[in-house]
């Protein structure tokens, strides 16, 4: 598809109809529009027969960009492919409970629930968890109101929380909104915390430090453990961002490393499609001191029957019901049918294919930090002729998604690519071949970059213009 789709009030003519019953002992009556579900404020209603309709949609779903159509080695989100079983499983009518329902009837719905948990307890060597968060930066908000509630419990909820200038922006935003003040810290030469930069920033005013493990720049804080050590030792705790749990789970266990709090991302790690904004999970893992901190409902089994108790000292409710469920029966069904041992070779399969691009690339791209890397490798447009946003825009005439630019924000022209697990070599060298391909066009005619891209349906646009007047339907005047 390379152009704009027609609007499918161009494509309308008059007394053309999905189908009729005229002339039959059926009426037209029967199978009219109730004229409370009519559009009023279209006046010209378009007129088209019923397969023109649904070509037309069928073509407007396929302008986007999704796992299903082509590689998409977006970093930092886990665009992996997600088994299509999961889905059927999901659907399966016996889930589908009214979150109302007793919870004698919905027995297999808390078991699920349980049951779930009990496998992230196992991965993460962690004492609890909570499934309710909905998000990835929902689970850190509440993680850090629990740090917040156990120290407030020890008689000072401190004032700062220390991030690293690597992070994630959720998590500079969630210690805010839980009612701390922000300390950056800075990465050192390697891209990760040294041990003495932490010991300057640290006084009894620090409640945590929120570290992403492998962090943005897909970096290992190896120093992880004296890091734990350091920070308890001063009172304070170590939150650990696992959205990139992906890279190292099955090999290690965040609570075994001195992590007191956690946060996971299904919708990255375990199986859920996202990238369309559908609903998440982000479920928060404690260490044992922190258990009762956690938020309500907690799910438990006395005998055969599983029950959900509203009575803690927790932080309370943080979600309506008991989470985005269907996202963690998805996660279970990934669980199950992977395994023990498959689960760890996800996070073998996950640095394999990052750590193949890199090494067919680094001759070719500017490596922003020589350290090893895990499940992602981020590049930068040092020494190019061209821009990393160039490169991006031209990957899509490839029919590849671009990777993740300008992020994390120390890298200059940053190119953060995340292949997943689940590409073939095949796909990887396709990816490969193409950045080869681009850098040489780079080269040799760098306007075909700076113009780029070429074939998609509409070409460069003003992206601050799109971010800040969002359109995001239909109208006449803007579009006419
Ligand atoms: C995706 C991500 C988050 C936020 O998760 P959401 O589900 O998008 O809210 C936080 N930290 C890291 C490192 C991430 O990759």
């Amino acid at each position: 598809m390379n152009r704009l789709p027609e609007l499918i009030f161009d494509k309308s003519k008059d007394g053309k109809i999905g189908y009729s019953f005229s002339g039959t002992e059926f009426s037209d009556d029967l199978i009219a529009l109730d004229p409370e579900q009519r559009r009023t404020d279209i006046e010209d209603f378009p007129q088209l027969s019923e397969v023109e309709i649904v070509r037309h949609y069928t073509n407007l779903s396929h302008l986007n960009h999704s796992v299903d159509s082509g590689f998409y080695p977006l970093g930092s989100c886990t665009m992996k492919y997600n088994p299509k079983i999961n889905e059927r499983i999901a659907e399966l009518q016996e889930f589908s409970a009214h979150p109302y329902s007793p919870l004698k009837l919905v027995q297999g719905n808390l078991e699920v629930m349980k049951t779930l948990e009990e496998w992230l307890i196992k991965i993460t060597g962690m004492a609890g968890f909570t499934l309710a968060p909905a998000a990835g930066a929902h689970g850190e908000f509440v993680g850090m109101k629990i740090i917040r509630k156990h120290l407030a419990g020890l008689g000072n909820p401190r004032k700062f929380v220390l991030i690293p200038d690597s992070a994630h922006g959720t998590n500079p935003a969630s210690a805010h909104f839980s009612g701390y003040r922000v300390k950056e810290i800075p990465s050192n030469a390697d891209g990760i915390i040294a041990v003495e930069t932490l010991e300057e920033h640290l006084d009894e005013d620090v409640a945590a430090l929120m570290m992403t493990n492998p962090n943005t720049l897909g970096i290992f804080e190896k120093n992880i453990v004296e890091i734990a050590e350091v920070l308890h030792k001063n009172g304070s705790l170590l939150y650990m961002d696992g959205a990139n749990m992906n890279a190292f789970m099955g090999i290690v266990k965040p609570g075994d490393l001195g992590v007191d709090v956690i946060h996971l991302n299904l919708h990255k790690t375990f199986s859920t499609p996202h990238g369309g904004g559908g609903p998440g999970s982000g479920p928060i893992g404690v260490a044992k001191h922190l258990v009762k901190h956690l938020p309500v409902p907690v799910i438990s089994k006395r005998g055969d029957q599983y029950h959900a108790s509203y009575f803690n000292e927790g932080i309370g409710r943080v979600k309506n019901f008991y989470g985005n469920f269907l996202v963690l029966v998805r996660a279970l069904a990934y669980l199950m049918a992977l395994g023990k041992e498959n689960l760890r070779k996800v996070a073998e399969d996950s640095v394999l294919n990052a750590n193949y691009i890199r090494k067919h690339l680094e001759d070719y791209l500017h490596l922003a930090y020589p350290s090893k890397t895990l499940h992602e490798v981020v590049f930068s447009d040092k020494g190019l002729d061209v821009k990393t946003l160039d490169i991006a825009k031209r990957l899509l005439d490839f029919g590849i998604h671009p990777f993740t630019v300008y992020f994390p924000l120390i890298v200059h022209g940053a190119m953060m690519i995340e292949p997943t697990e689940t590409e073939s070599k095949e796909s990887l060298d396709e990816f490969i071949n193409a950045m080869k391909a681009i850098l040489k066009e780079a080269e040799e005619d760098p306007e075909k970059l700076t113009r780029a891209p070429h074939t998609t349906p509409v070409r460069r646009l003003d992206e601050v213009q799109a971010a800040r007047q969002l359109v995001l339907k239909w109208q006449r005047k803007q579009i006419r």
